[in-house]
């Protein structure tokens, strides 16, 4: 929420073209996304897509949800838009991102607490998730959502701070030259923090100093500068260019504003704090490792700054957990799925955790939100009633309120809602909300610890996952679309359980990231999309005339392939039913070839039902430059045919040829769509563009047990394995069944335990493998992935003389898939 603004009077002051209309123009909330407005006769809608068509089509659908008030692109004023938003008060300019940030720094001008501004290359989202964390034990604090840090981020994290909050925190994450200067304009912080300088975005900057005067930018206004004095190269900088009165330096060594040296502990860290006073004080925190550590003592020296005291500070401490900042879903008992976000609970975070729920699979059960009380937003009425608005958009079957603050609210919660006084009363009496087949969202502040009831709710699984990381899916769909041209489409491949990762919920999230078709191979794949709420058209690789009924109850689009399957389909249908054609220009699968053409075109003259959705072919070798020739050929007689049938018949087919390495190799050729397989996961089969792509899948497994033995002991089936010395080997809970293929056996793969390699001993088993850990200081339950970052799966892949597509299609259905969003 933002403090009320009159949109007449901003408007009046922005450059651009301002229709005053007769609408109310007080505004409380900003919304750049017409699917999310809950509010819309308070809400200001900013359509930031700088096309004439998208800011039409979403101010519409945002005037439909009763806003009257919008900024909008220049190229979107036209004579019919007008119309359809009657009454309304327009603001057209050239950049509705520059009026959104001039909104936002609006809303911080109003705004009296302090702001802290944080920046560097590591740690920025967990010194803002600690030190809000930390300050909640005195303050209300307002904090950037999640990592919402770049031009639009900011704009957004500071559009929601209201006078109900006591200080705000935001970050500022830049990744070019010029880019700084905008976000402190918004932010004008009064502390800042400069976490780390690393190497991340390098490719846009001359050097390090360079990067480091453009961070500093957000320092402009800073009264006190905190930064760690053994970072030379800011230390540096922020002295050179900074009266030395505003750095806040802390050191492990005496000679900065505060000493912070470490104590490691058995269980714990001690921190001795030296001011410069000579004060001393003794933190302690259960972290041991080095980065938590840094960013503890940022948090430390912030609070202090901010007016804590230690001994609140360390209150603070003692709750602060290793964040998963991703929301993750987790398989649940009697097949619920659950949402876990109980790391914290805001009206901003609770949005996005909803907006999460959302695009999952729909539940055959309900959807369920167990919320607690939310204790840094205060918990007046307002906060309520937006949280009951937002129960309403995102259609909740039931409500779990826990915590005290509800009491007096209940009625305003829909009917049927249900109240617990506190986490334990909750998880006594948690059978009583008879889950089954339910999508749980499970939402808390930090101090009601629902980690517990996620406990209690989590499924006892196999120990073996398959996680697959949206935000990377989304990062190379999005590197695909845009090798081609805008105009062009994506249809993805999500044959064979989408290449393992789970077509349901990949094909939703893909809806939701915006692909233009899916593929399966069979009509059943497609059925299973259906049944599991997809929309979007899909394309049927293998079915016939046999399987109509299914297709069309199910608007699942056949390929044909040959004439006698067209004239089939032909006998079969007088419905209307749209299909691919598929030609063959060298693979030699499947496909007409050129001598079919004319009686299949003479076919479709007759029978206009049959649709002609799309006209595509298959190269056979887009990922080997060595057959560049050969891929060209079949692009030319490609283009050749899919002409002549273009002359003849009537319609517009799409065509479409380019797999992922097509699209790396041949970009020119996309065409009206293309058709993204395995690139999706981050696998570039050609090779050329590895390097910019995520690898989405990581196959994870843990130590069941680790034996210490003698040298020359064996091990495993067959005796194959043998101790070249004495050592350690640790048993882990995958073995060929889940895909890991027996030719790993022997030392032939490595898997990576605490960032170290241990290489496999003796042959893989059905359901369990041996690894060497010796002298790795492995324990039981520790992790060990087997194939993600490092190893690769292309490196896997080579070393028994397969391909990743075989490699992830032989993971076992008993494989646990675990999607995660960061
Ligand atoms: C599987 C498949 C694709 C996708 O191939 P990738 O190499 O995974 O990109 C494209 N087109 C057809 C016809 C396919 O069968």
């Amino acid at each position: 929420m933002i403090e009320v603004i009159h949109f007449h009077k901003f408007a009046a002051q922005q450059p651009g073209y301002f229709i005053k209309g007769t609408a109310a123009n007080q505004i409380e909330q900003v919304s750049i996304d017409s699917r999310k407005i809950q509010n819309g006769t308070q809400t200001l809608f900013v359509a930031l897509v700088g096309t004439r068509s998208s800011g039409w089509h979403f101010a519409k659908d945002a005037y439909h949800k009763n806003v009257r008030n919008f900024i909008l692109p220049s190229e979107a004023k036209a004579p019919e838009l007008l119309d359809s938003l009657s009454g309304a008060n327009i603001l057209f300019c050239a950049a509705p991102l520059e009026a959104l940030q001039a909104l936002a720094k609006l809303n911080r001008e109003k705004f009296s607490g302090p702001v802290a501004g944080i920046t560097g290359s590591n740690g920025k989202t967990i010194v803002k998730e600690w030190l809000a964390q930390v300050l909640s034990e005195k303050y209300r604090v307002w904090k950037s959502p999640k990592s919402y840090n770049s031009q639009i981020g900011v704009a957004l994290s500071a559009l929601g701070m209201d006078s109900r909050h006591q200080v705000a925190l935001l970050e500022a994450g830049i990744s070019k030259p010029g880019e700084m200067q905008s976000l402190e304009a918004i932010i004008q912080p009064e502390l800042g923090i400069f976490t780390t300088i690393g190497s991340a975005h390098d490719e846009h900057f001359e050097d390090l100093e360079t990067k480091i005067a453009e961070k500093c930018l957000l320092f402009a206004r800073c009264k006190y500068i905190v930064y760690r004095k053994e970072h030379t190269r800011i230390h540096k900088y922020l002295e050179q260019h900074f009266p030395s009165e505003r750095l806040i330096s802390w050191s492990e060594q005496t000679g900065a504003d505060y000493t912070l040296a470490l104590r490691p502990n058995r269980n714990q860290t001690k921190i001795l704090l030296i001011g410069k006073d000579l004060t001393t004080y003794t933190f302690t925190s259960s972290f041991r490792d080095p980065a938590s550590l840094e960013n503890i003592r940022h948090v430390i020296v912030s609070a202090l700054i901010l007016g804590m005291t230690p001994d609140s500070i360390q209150k603070g401490l003692d709750l602060l957990h290793a964040i998963d900042m991703r929301l993750t879903v987790k398989q649940g008992i009697q097949r619920c799925r659950i949402v876990d976000d109980s790391y914290n609970n805001d009206l901003a975070g609770l949005e996005i955790a909803l907006e999460f729920m959302s695009h999952q699979r729909k539940p055959e059960g309900r959807k369920i939100l167990i919320l607690s009380e939310m204790r840094q937003e205060g918990n007046r009425q307002s906060v309520l009633e937006h949280t009951v608005r937002l129960l309403k958009h995102y259609q909740i079957d039931l409500f779990v309120g826990v915590g005290h603050t509800f009491e007096g609210f209940r009625g305003i919660f829909p009917s049927g809602s249900t109240f617990y006084p506190d986490t334990a009363t909750l998880q006594q009496k948690i059978s009583e909300l008879n889950l089954k087949d339910d999508l749980i969202l499970v939402k808390g502040a930090r101090t009601f610890q629902f980690e517990r009831i996620v406990g209690s709710l989590e499924a006892q699984v196999h120990e073996t996952v398959l996680e697959i990381n949206l935000n990377s899916i989304r990062h190379n769909f999005y590197h695909y679309k845009q090798k081609v041209s805008p105009g062009t489409k994506v249809m993805v491949m999500v044959k064979a359980f989408a290449y393992g990762s789970g077509s349901a919920e990949i094909g939703n999230y893909l809806q939701q990231i915006g692909a233009d078709y899916l593929s399966v191979a069979y009509p059943d794949e497609g059925v299973y999309l259906r049944d599991k709420g997809v929309t979007l058209p899909i394309m049927v690789m293998n079915s016939g005339a046999r399987h109509i009924e299914l297709l069309l109850q199910h608007r699942l689009e056949p390929v044909v392939y040959e004439v006698n399957g067209l004239r089939a389909l032909a006998m079969a249908t007088r419905e209307i039913v749209s299909i691919h054609l598929e030609l063959d220009t060298g693979m030699r699968r499947l496909g007409l070839e050129e001598k079919d053409l004319n009686e299949a075109i003479t076919l479709l003259q007759e029978h206009p039902n049959i649709r002609l959705a799309g006209l595509f072919s298959h190269l056979a070798t887009a990922d080997e430059a060595i057959h560049d020739a050969f891929s060209r050929e079949q692009l030319a007689l490609f283009e050749r045919l899919s002409q002549e049938i273009r002359v003849k018949l009537p319609c517009r087919p799409l065509c479409h040829v380019l797999n992922s390495a097509g699209i790396i190799r041949y970009p020119e050729f996309g065409m009206d769509m293309v058709r993204l397989g395995i690139g999706l996961f981050g696998v570039e089969i050609s090779q050329m563009e590895q390097e910019k792509l995520q690898p989405a899948l990581t196959l994870k497994t843990v130590v069941s047990q680790v034996k210490t033995l003698k040298k020359g002991t064996t091990i495993g089936y067959g005796r194959k394995g043998v101790m070249a010395a004495d050592g350690q080997i640790a048993t882990l809970a995958i073995g060929y069944a889940d895909g890991y293929d027996r030719r790993f056996s022997n030392g032939n793969a490595y898997v990576q335990i605490k960032g170290r390699k241990a290489a496999t001993v003796g042959t893989i088993c059905m359901d369990m493998c041996m690894v060497d850990v010796t002298g790795m200081e492995v324990r039981e339950g520790d992790e060990a992935i087997i194939f993600g970052q490092d190893p690769s799966l292309q490196y896997l892949a080579e070393k028994i003389g397969t391909i990743p597509y075989e490699l992830l299609t032989s993971i076992g259905r008993r494989v646990k898939r675990l999607y995660v969003l960061d």
